[in-house]
């Protein structure tokens, strides 16, 4: 079964601007989807409409056999991590982690576990104290993930999360990245520009131009000739 259907996505904006024409994608369970496309072409818009962040204005997305349409975001199974980390500056890393688990209630002995669990996979024990500021650019990226992990989502969606590290880092991330992918056997949907993550990472590559899905093959097909 699909862990993920997109059928017949579309994205008008309240502007009239249609940003997304006719999305079709069927998405396997512990697939590593990757969005490329030139800036502008609809690749945040389709993020943002599977996390539940922007109406979907037509078509129908699936969860496994569940339309999601309308469902809330913090109902979706799904866990996003933006490229600029998106942080709260005044919580600690643990407050960060433990934040949406609070949120939504989870008892606090069960949050203190969740959150440890996930800082031991991403090396974030020594840092749970700290806040944002001072922690390295890779660091934060990792909290940023963090609070994805302890969602425990069946899919991870990440709008170019490396793209304001510098390379070395960027090289680093990309394959803890991948460990992450194998260890939690999740689904992940990931924008990048980067040719290198989508040929490393993905399993298939969605090309998308002008809000049209224009191609959608391995990276072996799309790129090795
Ligand atoms: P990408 O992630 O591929 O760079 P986006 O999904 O961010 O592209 O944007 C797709 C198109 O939709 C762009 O032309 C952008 O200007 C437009 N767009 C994004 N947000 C809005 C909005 N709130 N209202 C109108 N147009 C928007
Ligand atoms: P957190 O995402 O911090 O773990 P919540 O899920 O409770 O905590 O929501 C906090 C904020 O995160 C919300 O205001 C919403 O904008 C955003 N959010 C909620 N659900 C999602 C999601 N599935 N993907 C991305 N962002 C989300």
């Amino acid at each position: 079964m699909a862990s993920l259907s997109l059928k017949h996505i579309n994205k008008t904006y309240p502007n009239g601007y249609e940003a997304v024409k006719d999305f079709n994608l069927e998405i396997e369970d512990k697939e590593f989807i990757i969005f490329v496309g030139p800036s502008g072409c609809g690749k945040s818009t389709t993020l943002r409409m599977i996390a539940g962040l922007e109406d979907i204005t037509g078509g129908e997305l699936y969860i496994g056999d569940t339309k999601m349409n309308d469902v809330d975001p913090k109902d979706r199974d799904i866990a996003m991590v933006f490229q600029n980390y998106a942080l709260y500056p005044h919580m600690t890393v643990y407050d960060n982690m433990a934040f949406g688990l609070k949120l939504r209630k989870v008892p606090k002995d069960q949050i203190d576990k969740m959150v440890r669990e996930a800082a031991k996979i991403l090396d974030l024990e020594p840092l749970l104290d700290r806040k944002p500021k001072a922690l390295s650019g890779g660091q934060r990226q990792r909290v940023a993930m963090g609070r994805a992990i302890v969602r425990d989502p069946k899919v991870f969606l990440m709008d170019e999360p490396l793209s304001n590290l510098d390379a070395k880092l960027r090289g680093q991330m990309r394959v803890e990245i991948s460990r992450l992918h194998q260890r939690l056997g999740t689904t992940i949907i990931y924008v990048t520009h980067d040719q290198t993550e989508a040929m490393t990472l993905g399993t298939r590559i969605v090309v998308m131009n002008g809000g049209i899905v224009q191609q959608v093959d391995t990276p072996q097909v799309l790129y090795d000739k």
